[in-house]
């Protein structure tokens, strides 16, 4: 990457060295997406991120069916890059169907069979949530979509080099990969477009993508993602091992040693890297701010809705009552965490917890008397 921002400044489309020597890094990292998703390269659309390919995956499908109509398929806990481009498209004229989830935030299969219409243009749910890591079950929907000739989109944003996201295996026709969830930069990503699929581009200007996103190619960035995607290969098979020990040894402590936490979302089919936690009669916001002033960063809900009053859509879907909702906190590993790390999690937050609940006193401070006082 940084021999492409300082010195390397061939434009992919010029037919000229220079231009070729950058196409010719971008085709390597094509390929090198195209591996961890066990797809063609050409079936790669680079893309600035998940928000983008989602976008495209679900707008592309409106605007191509044409006075028509589409019904889509999607589930009540997306992410917001897909919920809200789903009610941007019903005011336009779409008919959408949210499906819901059980107390884990898995969608039932039978359901998506019987929410097919004959207008069903397109099913997108995605592969693990970002809240609670659950993992829904591609598979069967990808049959059931395959049955009825649905094209099936998935956001596999939040798995894509955590779990194994072999296009062939999950059997999906459109999947979005966020480049900075897997250790690439910020503002990169894709989408796998399978191959003879109709497409309606949202970018429309040059051939770039063949035809498919118009505009220069962000090469360096395109390159760092390449290489992400390529350590990713390992990490999905050992890394996430060590990754899922140690939120394991986070989550059973914490549920074990605070009384009043649970756990939301799935146990088993989930990412090996979440943990999303309920804290009765705590604000998440309160924890959180405490926990961000010994250093340890965590979140509720997603980044992306940060900011906003409202208790998470996952957890609710999920049929947690509001103010757990609100009390519920997620912690995020990753290949850099280390088991000191955990320790260290493990010795602050029962303290942040008792002080919140009023348990135990904020100590106070010292009483001087005159004499201790610096002269
Ligand atoms: C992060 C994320 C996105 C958005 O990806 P960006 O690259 O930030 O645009 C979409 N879906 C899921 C599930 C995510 O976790």
């Amino acid at each position: 990457m940084q021999q492409l921002l300082q010195g390397t400044f061939g434009n992919p489309s010029s037919d000229h060295w220079a231009g070729q020597q950058a196409r010719e890094t971008v085709e390597k990292a094509r390929c090198q997406v195209a591996a961890l998703l066990g797809c063609q390269p050409e079936e790669i659309v680079f893309t600035s991120g998940g928000s983008e390919s989602n976008n495209q995956a679900l707008k592309g499908v409106f605007f191509a069916a044409g006075k028509d109509g589409v019904h889509i398929i999607t589930s009540q806990v997306e992410h917001p890059a897909v919920i809200n481009p789903c009610r941007f498209l019903e005011r336009l004229g779409a008919e959408m169907t949210y499906l819901p989830v059980d107390g884990f935030g898995r969608i039932d299969p039978d359901e998506v069979r019987r929410a097919i219409k004959s207008r069903t243009t397109l099913i997108s749910i995605m592969h693990a949530n970002n809240e609670v890591g659950t993992i829904q079950p591609i598979t069967d929907v990808a049959r059931i979509a395959h049955e009825h000739e649905v094209l099936f989109h998935t956001d596999a944003a939040q798995s894509v080099g955590k779990i194994s996201t072999r296009v062939d295996e999950l059997g999906v026709g459109l999947l979005s990969v966020a480049g900075h969830k897997m250790y690439g930069p910020k503002g990169i990503g894709a989408l796998y477009v399978k191959k003879r699929r109709q497409f309606q581009p949202m970018v429309i200007g040059g051939q770039q993508e063949r035809g498919r996103r118009g505009g220069t190619e962000n090469v360096p960035y395109i390159v760092g993602f390449g290489r992400a995607a390529e350590l990713a290969i390992d990490n999905v098979r050992d890394e996430n091992t060590r990754v899922r020990k140690m939120r394991d040894r986070l989550e059973d402590t914490i549920l074990r040693s605070v009384p009043g936490t649970m756990r939301n979302g799935s146990k088993r089919e989930r990412l090996p890297n979440t943990s999303n936690i309920g804290f009765t009669n705590v604000e998440a916001e309160a924890i959180l701010l405490l926990l961000n002033q010994l250093d340890i960063c965590a979140s509720s809900g997603s980044a992306c809705t940060t900011g906003s009053v409202q208790p998470s859509h996952v957890l609710t879907a999920m049929g947690l009552p509001p103010d757990l909702a609100r009390s519920s906190v997620r912690f995020s590993l990753g290949k850099y965490n280390t088991d000191d790390e955990v320790d260290y999690i493990l010795e602050h937050l029962p303290v942040v917890i008792r002080r919140l609940r009023g348990e135990t006193e904020i100590p106070k401070r010292p009483q001087r008397t005159a004499q201790d006082r610096p002269t």
